[in-house]
């Protein structure tokens, strides 16, 4: 047996827990665990994707810059500060690797993404969590989180699994109030179920110390591509362009890609059914005892009145077929994370709640 021992931190990564897709013996079953769009890619994705798949023999783009430019005209940014990888998750990656070592530390919030920790100690890097107030970001927590050695700061806006977001002049208050050397990182991956919202770009064309991350895994249901990019200085792009891999995205991924961002028609419709659906079923619980916070994306976050209560009506659901997501992990084990599925779904989540919420009584 050779001695091979991993570098500090690794064996700190906690596995990432997916979404569960299958109740055994339950047939019928819809998958609300993920945040996945229940209509799927764009028709147009699709066949871009099909198209592609017929030139499997030749190694793909290594630029992107089909799709880079595609994204640049339709968010109206510049193609040569945008950067694409394998899910928004590589440019995290990305990131930590390139900018947070051993002694560095990276700030998020303590319901926020699993992978900014796990990248974090991926790099070598102390992960530091910041107290939210009331599920909802706190800009002087984090403000008062910072040291000399915080070099990534993390936020989801709006944020899973809570689904709170805060207002631009909050974000512009947590930039301006950073130390030097560190850099805020914007995860915008529900950012499109906010309707004319820009997820920080103007706050980054104005500082240099502001980067986002977006995905076409959320709204534009292309979680299986794994495709996702990142919008930045200049300076930081050219940095993690060389951490990069040459083919990190496939040829597929980058078809289907551009095909869905310019299909804008198809992103408002599943961003106006999901605004609907998410009322309604917010409504149908906040009604039968289980309130929510207002959500900005295609979830929301239901509180129970006990961990007990949160995961008795978890394992009925399952029997139901409905598979949502307990978020204990995420230090809220007295709730429920429920994807926005279509009406069907969404009418039997509401039954299912409510039959559960009557057998308790
Ligand atoms: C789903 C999600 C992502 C997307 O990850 P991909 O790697 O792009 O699939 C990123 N951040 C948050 C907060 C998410 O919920």
């Amino acid at each position: 047996m050779t001695q091979l021992t991993p570098q500090p931190g690794i064996m700190d990564i906690a596995l990432y827990q997916g979404g569960a897709a299958h109740v055994k013996g339950v047939s019928n079953v819809v998958k609300l665990s993920s945040n996945e769009n229940p209509f799927g890619p764009s028709p147009r994705a699709v066949q871009a994707m099909q198209e592609a798949a017929a030139n499997m023999h030749r190694y793909p783009s290594s630029d992107h810059g089909a799709l880079r430019q595609a994204i640049g005209e339709v968010h109206g940014l510049e193609p040569e500060q945008i950067i694409c990888g394998a899910g928004s998750d590589e440019i995290i990656a990305f990131l930590c690797q390139a900018y947070a070592g051993p002694g560095d530390e990276v700030l998020y919030t303590e319901h926020g993404f699993a992978m900014y920790r796990i990248s974090a100690l991926a790099a070598g890097a102390t992960p530091v969590e910041v107290k939210e107030r009331e599920r909802v970001t706190d800009v002087d927590a984090l403000l008062a989180g910072c040291t000399a050695r915080t070099r990534l700061v993390f936020i989801a806006n709006p944020n899973n699994p809570t689904g709170t977001m805060i207002s631009e002049a909050e974000v512009a208050r947590l930039a301006d109030g950073l130390p030097d050397g560190a850099l805020l990182v914007l995860d915008g991956a529900y950012a499109e179920y906010v309707e004319g919202f820009d997820a920080g770009a103007a706050l980054i064309r104005s500082r240099d110390n502001v980067f986002m991350t977006r995905t076409f895994s959320k709204i534009y249901g292309l979680g299986g591509a794994r495709i996702g990019w990142g919008y930045g200085p200049k300076e930081i792009i050219n940095v993690l362009n060389r951490v990069r891999g040459p083919f990190n995205v496939s040829s597929t991924a980058l078809a289907g890609a551009e095909a869905s961002v310019r299909d804008t028609d198809y992103v408002d419709h599943c961003r106006a059914e999901n605004a609907k659906w998410r009322a309604w079923l917010a409504n149908a619980l906040a009604e039968l005892g289980v309130p929510s916070d207002v959500s900005s994306t295609n979830f929301i976050l239901a509180r129970f009145t006990s961990r007990a209560e949160a995961e008795a009506c978890d394992l009925y659901l399952q029997a139901q077929g409905l598979i949502v997501r307990g978020v204990a992990g995420y230090n809220l084990p007295t709730a429920l994370r429920i994807t926005i599925g279509d009406e069907d779904s969404c009418r039997r989540v509401a039954a299912a709640v409510k039959a559960f919420k009557e057998g308790q009584a």
